[in-house]
């Protein structure tokens, strides 16, 4: 899917609720600016984020006392994209990696059902696609769905896939699936671990586990630590956020399911209160359904 269909209803929401924010305005005032206010908060792009979202528009409205209405949607995709650029400066032009003589290792970490095995797939398939030499390590022990899953999806990509029996060590398949990389000379490996979030103690203690025993074979393992997050789930994910922030280390993150809301807002939320870029963008449920985030295509797509 294109980005603007992915991302269709959020856009449609948006649109029309922004066309009712300026009803019968011909320029910025505070009524409009309260509406405007409405208009983020229920796009779930968070209180916060919104708050400074607009004080910025403020400001802006304020050195010119007729600003029309009809510029709301510039400064809007303006300001929010300035906003996000402060959190994802470095932003990837393709699925590229660093060359390197040792695997570049991403450890993927997120509750179940947010879309994590599906991403795994789907970077996979992007990193192949671009010439990379993959492989894929089960380190999700906890459920015994979660391996199957992961083959499914490495089947399907066509990409090696490490894993052991259900309920053993994921730190040793962590391990074994470096040492297999590593072996094959291969550029990327991507490690799926169990979310487990009602256990605080044992889900950190399991990461940093994981860490420890793959920095045996990959010294600066893991280059990425990746949050899945599913964007349809809105507080949800705010709070699923806090708590992996607080089990690790978490260095980018992964928004899934955006084509299936209309509160597409929480990206802006999530980047801005966490201060963690957002990579990927899911938008469907192929293969090709994941894209790199990219802060202008993003804003521009929402309020053009
Ligand atoms: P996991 O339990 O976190 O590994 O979740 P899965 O990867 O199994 O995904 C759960 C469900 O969400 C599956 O039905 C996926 O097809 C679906 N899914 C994942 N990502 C997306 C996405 O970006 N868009 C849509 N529409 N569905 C998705």
């Amino acid at each position: 899917e294109s980005l603007d269909q992915g991302l269709s209803k959020t856009k449609e929401s948006v649109f029309k609720k922004l066309g009712r924010a300026i009803i019968g305005k011909s320029k910025v005032d505070d009524e409009v600016l309260d509406n405007l206010e409405e208009v983020l908060i229920t796009s779930d792009v968070g209180v916060d984020t919104t708050l400074k979202v607009i004080e910025r528009i403020e400001a802006r409205v304020s050195k010119d006392k007729y600003f029309g209405v009809d510029e709301l949607n510039n400064l809007l995709k303006e300001e929010i994209a300035a906003l996000l650029e402060e959190n994802n400066s470095g932003e990837e032009a393709d699925f590229d990696l660093p060359a390197s003589d040792t695997p570049y290792v991403i450890m993927v970490v997120g509750v179940n059902g947010v879309g994590k095995t599906t991403t795994i797939g789907k970077l996979a398939h992007n990193f192949k696609k671009a010439g990379k030499k993959v492989v894929l390590g089960a380190a999700d022990t906890f459920r015994a769905a979660a391996i199957d899953q992961l083959e499914i999806w490495a089947e399907r990509v066509d990409v090696p896939l490490v894993k052991q029996s259900m309920g053993s060590d994921p730190a040793s398949v962590a391990y074994d699936t470096l040492a297999s990389a590593k072996a094959q000379g291969a550029d990327v490996a991507i490690i799926d671990t169990a979310g487990r979030l009602h256990n605080k103690v044992n889900l950190m203690n399991e990461l940093t586990k994981i860490k420890n025993v793959m920095r045996k074979i990959v010294p600066d393992a893991p280059h990425e630590v990746l949050l899945i997050l599913d964007g349809s789930t809105g507080q949800n994910a705010f709070e699923q956020a806090k708590q992996f922030t607080k089990a690790t280390e978490v260095s980018a993150l992964a928004l899934t399911k955006l084509d299936g809301t209309a509160k597409g807002g929480v990206v802006i939320g999530i980047s801005d209160q966490f201060k963690i870029p957002v990579k990927y963008i899911g938008i469907g449920e192929k293969m090709e359904d994941l894209q790199l985030f990219r802060r202008k295509e993003f804003v521009e797509s929402l309020f053009s």
